[in-house]
């Protein structure tokens, strides 16, 4: 697909920016396409279809704007293997998770349709006689998605199915790391019969076309993931107008295990969790911490399993547990990050250096021991292959531990008893506890973060409800 891209505005492929971003693979710098560096004239254009198109969207029965959604999510699943090769190429996800993230897509539009049926509103009691309180649901107007490189392709549907269920219309605008995925999108569905307007798509950088989405007076909200700075900066542009904002921000998701675990589920869980996409997963385990009775034996196996991670070029092996980081910013962050905790007292049990590959990204997996809670790298989103590991000695002290964090977006307890485990959970102040697993997370539950970690959240009916106004009627009869 080495090629231009054209935005899809208001139902056309269409570019009038002069322009473009370069796309390349993280894994052997070769360059894959183009897409349009939006000037805000055709920014501009995107949002006003997007509101022209908004009122006849909503006034569509819902069941019908769900057979939309189900036409999009069979446009996926005809074109799966297109999707995951173009993911696989732009963000260096190997094989196996490139697919899935497209047959989970697929199956996320799905469920969100099915919502059409399930919307509902509510029937309050009246103070008064022959009243009755009526609580509508209505769509909220136009929303602006702002999406990350890391699940590049799900997040279109994490943002957009949701929306456009309720009634809103949306404008896209993908990373610029891994932007094609979405331009293939918007030609499978471009087919669909979908209302001009309704969805539309521009390329371009975060500080032009992110900073106009998110302070235009014409956009209702920001859908936004990303990272914590860039979320502040996106929350003060929606300020001026008062912008409603759905930030989901970055995370530092403590694993806790403690001496009763099944310590082999504990060790495969979190190495998958710390090797899958490379580290760069916003609800993986980043920092582990162990009982002291097993701590011995869990860095032992841990090392061992990380060591045995499969890595290199998913282009050139389909069989591999990891491919490199996004870009040389991410290799370097994970570099510093390894450096500084070693510097202030970590100790490298396995890894802990680039990869000797000859091209690409690539950083070994690694494990550190000897971590405090004061270290950057028990503070800071490493979001590489990195596995930092602090001993404790009570679940109170795990808990306070895991708590200390400017993130509150996922942990996870790994136990046998029964109590230990709902002790662990009262006491963990998070979005989300896994209990002996990992991610990932369901599309019935709610994903949002405490802290720093975001506001609002998305998937399930409470996600689904974010993308929405509340109207109160007061009916006397
Ligand atoms: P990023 O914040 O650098 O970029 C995300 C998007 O924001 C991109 O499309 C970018 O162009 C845009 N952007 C940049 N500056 C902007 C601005 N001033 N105004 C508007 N938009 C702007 O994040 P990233 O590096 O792409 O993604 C990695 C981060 O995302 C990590 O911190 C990770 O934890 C987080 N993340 C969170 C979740 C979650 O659900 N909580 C999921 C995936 C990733």
């Amino acid at each position: 697909m080495n090629q231009e891209q054209k935005n899809f505005i208001d139902g056309v492929f269409t570019s009038t920016s002069t322009s473009n971003l370069e796309v390349t693979n993280p894994s052997n710098q070769e360059i894959l396409g183009y897409v349009p560096e939006t000037d805000s004239e055709e920014v501009e254009a995107a949002i006003d279809a997007a509101r022209r198109a908004q009122p006849a969207w909503a006034a569509l029965p819902a069941v019908e704007r769900a057979g939309y959604l189900r036409r999009m999510a069979e446009a996926i699943r005809r074109h799966r293997e297109e999707l995951a090769d173009t993911i696989l190429k732009e963000q260096g996800k190997v094989q196996a998770l490139a697919m899935t993230e497209v047959d989970f897509t697929a199956d996320y539009i799905d469920y969100m349709a099915e919502w059409g049926r399930r919307i509902e509103g509510e029937i309050i009691e009246s103070d008064r006689p022959n009243e009755n309180i009526l609580l509508f649901r209505k769509p909220l107007g136009v929303v602006a998605g702002i999406l990350p490189w890391n699940f590049p392709f799900f997040l279109i549907a994490r943002k957009m199915a949701p929306a456009l269920i309720t009634g809103n219309t949306i404008v896209i605008k993908p990373s610029e790391e891994t932007p094609l995925n979405a331009f293939l999108f918007a030609k499978y569905i471009s087919d669909i019969g979908l209302p001009p307007g309704v969805f539309n798509l521009v390329g371009g950088r975060g500080a032009s076309v992110g900073a106009q989405l998110s302070s235009s007076p014409k956009v209702d909200m920001v859908s936004f993931t990303g990272s914590v700075l860039t979320g502040t900066r996106i929350m003060s542009a929606a300020s001026a107008n008062l912008t409603k904002v759905n930030l989901e921000l970055g995370g530092k998701a403590p694993a806790i295990v403690m001496d009763d675990a099944d310590l082999e589920l504990a060790v495969s869980a979190i190495r998958d969790s710390r090797v899958i996409n490379t580290g760069q997963v916003c609800n993986c385990a980043e920092r582990v911490y162990v009982q002291r009775g097993v701590a011995a034996e869990f860095i032992d196996k841990v090392s061992k399993s990380m060591a045995a991670t499969r890595f290199g070029d998913p282009g050139q092996t389909r069989d591999l547990d990891m491919g490199p980081l996004v870009n040389m910013r991410g290799l370097e962050n994970v570099e510093d990050a390894v450096a500084g905790a070693v510097a202030a007292g970590a100790e490298v049990v396995v890894g802990g250096s680039r990869a000797d590959l000859d091209a690409g990204f690539h950083y070994l997996p690694t494990v550190l021991t000897n971590c405090s809670t004061d270290m950057n790298i028990m503070q800071k989103e490493t979001f590489g292959p990195v596995l930092p590991i602090q001993i404790f000695d009570s679940l109170d002290e795990a808990i306070a531990l895991s708590n200390n964090s400017d993130y509150g977006l996922t942990s996870s307890v790994y136990t046998q008893d029964l109590s230990t485990a709902m002790r662990a959970c009262k006491g963990l102040q998070f979005g989300e506890t896994y209990v002996n697993r990992e991610n990932f997370e369901a599309m019935q539950g709610f994903h949002a973060g405490c802290r720093k970690s975001g506001i609002g959240g998305a998937d399930g009916k409470h996600g689904l409800y974010e993308n929405t106004a509340t109207q109160v009627v007061y009916l006397q009869y």
